[in-house]
């Protein structure tokens, strides 16, 4: 039988192009037509998406596109969801689809693809990722790794992969994971282990947390000039192992007594960095203060695992289910 996949079509890079020297915008069925036919392997129905450019997408969009995929697959029963999507936020959309989607991680393959090349430049990158993305959405193998990011032939993990490249076509990296599969030929290869799947969601996830990148020498007052603009949660992108000046621990420790929970990422590529534990003397300090330790993610997944961990009500339901993440 053949799969059913939806695609929905964001537009931005992959999509904008010239016709007679004007600037137009392709639909989701333009984007198809540009396929070779008999690389459709898939019965593909098209929802074109009104949304911003990926570097300006807001908060209630990005929930948007990730209810949308889950839906799809869970009560429309689609074998497999792949959403077009500009590729300077495409990690965090993807990876918001992916704390999101539930059973449906497993029920359908969910691939996120976009292009770094306009499809009237020369060598336009889109229509292989958006083949590749397709055939990888219908490949059951792709019901064990969550929501991916199909670019460059390559297959990554959303909670791992990050957008390196502001131009090349290998735009993006996993490092220090591996990238977890490829497509060849229109067939999917396995390269490694997925990440473990995360926690449930435990309710309407959190759009106002703010980012934060410190440094040394840094006024705390940033803190808590962004909970004065409405922030109901804070991440902070500190220094190697998730360091943060020790000029922020007052802030940090009134932030989490006001119920405003405070993640700590790294700015380095990093695998899991406890916070907790207390290396040379001073690092990890932040933990004592109350800082809840962002296991790895970079500082933009950690922001957006933090919206969603704040669905669970409060700040220590937010902690808990940060832990298991
Ligand atoms: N400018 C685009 C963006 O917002 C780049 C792209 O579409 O890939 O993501």
């Amino acid at each position: 039988m053949v799969s059913r996949v939806l695609l929905l079509a964001t537009k931005d890079t992959i999509a904008y192009a010239h016709r007679d020297g004007r600037p137009v915008v392709l639909s989701g069925a333009d984007l198809l037509a540009l396929l070779p036919q008999e690389q459709l392997v898939a019965d593909v129905t098209v929802e074109d998406v009104t949304a911003e450019p990926s570097w300006d997408m807001s908060p209630a969009t990005m929930l948007a596109l990730a209810r949308r995929v889950r839906s799809a697959i869970l009560d429309e029963g689609f074998d497999g969801v792949v959403v077009t999507h500009g590729t300077d936020t495409i990690e965090e959309t993807a990876f918001l689809t992916d704390l999101l989607a539930g059973p449906a991680a497993s029920r359908g393959g969910i691939v996120f693809t976009g292009a770094m090349r306009r499809p009237d430049e020369l060598s336009p990158d889109g229509p292989r990722n958006l083949a590749s993305a397709i055939a990888a959405a219908t490949d059951p193998r792709l019901r064990q790794m969550g929501t991916v990011v199909c670019v460059n032939d390559e297959l990554h993990a959303s909670r791992w992969v990050t957008k390196v490249d502001a131009t090349g076509v290998a735009a993006f990296s996993s490092a220090p994971f591996p990238a977890i599969g490829r497509v060849v030929a229109g067939r999917v290869e396995t390269l490694g282990t997925a990440p473990p799947r995360p926690p449930e969601p435990l309710g309407e996830p959190e759009s106002d947390v703010a980012l934060i990148k410190t440094y040394p020498g840094i006024d705390a007052t940033l803190l808590t000039a962004v909970v004065d603009a409405g922030a109901r949660g804070v991440v902070l992108e500190g220094t190697g192992m998730a360091n943060v000046p020790v000029s922020l621990f007052t802030a940090i420790s009134d932030l989490t007594e006001w119920g405003i929970p405070v993640v700590i990422a790294s700015r380095c590529r990093t695998r899991d960095v406890p916070l907790q534990e207390v290396r040379s003397g001073t690092d990890g300090l932040a933990a004592g203060v109350g800082a809840i330790g962002a296991g790895g993610l970079a500082a933009a997944k950690a922001r957006i695992a933090l919206m969603v961990a704040l669905g669970a009500g409060d700040a220590e339901g937010a902690r808990q289910w940060f832990s298991k993440l």
